[in-house]
């Protein structure tokens, strides 16, 4: 089926609002709610509480099953990351992080819960096109639907009995660029943060761009309360441009600019996310830039290492190199950490996964 024929809009692109103009009388609106976001049912037929008529109605009118696992990675570490097939055939990744490990106190009580972070996807390829991502490599292809991002996560806790209430962080940090997807986005983010449904806070949600400055800005306008990172990775426009075209579009300063204008939770800072690349930008005279470049804003860096992939001649910098780095910065009290590479050995960076499948076809 191609994207075009796909005619039925799934009942997860509805806030529960939008659903309670939909389906009379209202209240049954967040009877559906409890059904997808608590029980992770998979027809209407399991919406036990539902007359049949509704449930006909439902069945006919809405998809509920707008992604199917096609295929699952696990790591030594915990982590799960998810290949998913929408309608038309196309693929998008996302990632379970197991954060922490459930730990005892010595009396055999629960000391803490295990920590989950799920990493989505917004589209299917992307525009952006950055010189180190493999997701850039298949241009754009589609964006996904509100839908198609919230059940990202409603599979993903179905498939590891995660309960309804357990709390759990999001971050767009799969596949594609969600500035360029803002009203789907937007509309997942609601979806998700919605106390009858998910209830995931939208401080515990983070947006990731690679800086669409006039998007930054629109995005702080809708007042979400999500928490943004922005993928930095380089502090001089030349260089910038060279691993990031959209830089021509929207320099550096445009992107601190609107950073500075984004309305940021008080418990919260704007993450910059810093892509070490060996021999590229991983020297102290970078870091030294970066330092001042952020200085003002209420921001903490995070530093990843590039993760290769066959044909790019990128290279994953050095431990040394990325411990001088950080120790600069957190020297001068900027707050700096180094990502731990989480699911390394399952093809750690989005796009990795797709790309295994698709080189076996
Ligand atoms: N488009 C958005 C969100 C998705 S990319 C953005 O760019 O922010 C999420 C993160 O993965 C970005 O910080 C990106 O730079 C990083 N990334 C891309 N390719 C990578 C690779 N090969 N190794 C490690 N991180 C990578
Ligand atoms: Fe798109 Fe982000 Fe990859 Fe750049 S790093 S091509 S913005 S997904």
């Amino acid at each position: 089926m191609s994207r075009t024929e796909v005619k039925k809009p799934s009942i997860q692109d509805y806030t529960r609002e939008e659903l309670s103009t939909l389906i009379k009388p209202a209240f049954r609106a967040k009877q559906v709610y409890s059904w997808l976001y608590h029980k992770y049912v998979t027809s209407f037929n399991e919406m036990k509480n539902l007359p049949q008529a509704l449930k006909d109605e439902l069945t006919e009118t809405y998809r509920i099953e707008p992604l199917k696992i096609v295929r699952k990675e696990g790591s030594s570490d915990g982590s799960i990351k998810y290949l998913f097939e929408l309608q038309d055939g196309n693929t998008v990744e996302a990632v379970l992080l197991l954060m922490k490990k459930e730990q005892y106190h010595e009396d055999g009580t629960l000391k803490h819960q295990e920590k989950y972070t799920v990493c989505i996807s917004c589209q299917v390829g992307c525009k952006v096109g950055c010189a180190f991502c493999l997701t850039a490599k298949s241009g754009f292809i589609a964006n996904l639907t509100a839908g198609e991002i919230v059940e990202q996560i409603r599979m993903i806790k179905r498939d590891n009995n995660i309960d309804a209430n357990r709390r759990l962080n999001i971050v767009y940090m799969g596949m594609g660029e969600p500035l360029d997807n803002l009203e789907a986005v937007a509309q997942s983010s609601r979806i998700f943060s919605d106390p009858d449904g998910m209830a995931i806070a939208s401080h515990r949600q983070t947006i990731s761009t690679s800086g669409l400055s006039t998007k930054i800005t629109k995005l702080g306008q809708l007042e979400l309360g999500v928490n943004l990172a922005i993928s930095l990775h380089a502090v001089d426009d030349a260089l910038r441009e060279t691993l990031m075209p959209i830089n021509k579009a929207y320099n550096i300063q445009s992107i601190i600019d609107a950073v500075k204008a984004f309305p940021v939770n008080d418990r919260k800072r704007v993450m910059f996310e810093y892509l070490v690349i060996k021999d590229v930008n991983d020297d102290i005279g970078a870091a030294k830039k970066l330092l001042s470049l952020l200085d003002g804003i209420k921001s903490k860096v995070n530093l990843i290492y590039f993760n290769p992939y066959g044909g790019t001649a990128f290279k994953r910098p050095e431990e040394k190199d990325m411990i001088a780095f950080q120790e600069y910065l957190t020297k001068r009290g900027l707050h700096c950490t180094i990502r731990e590479s989480k699911g390394l050995d399952i093809s750690a960076a989005c796009g990795q996964l797709r790309d295994n499948e698709l080189e076996e076809k």
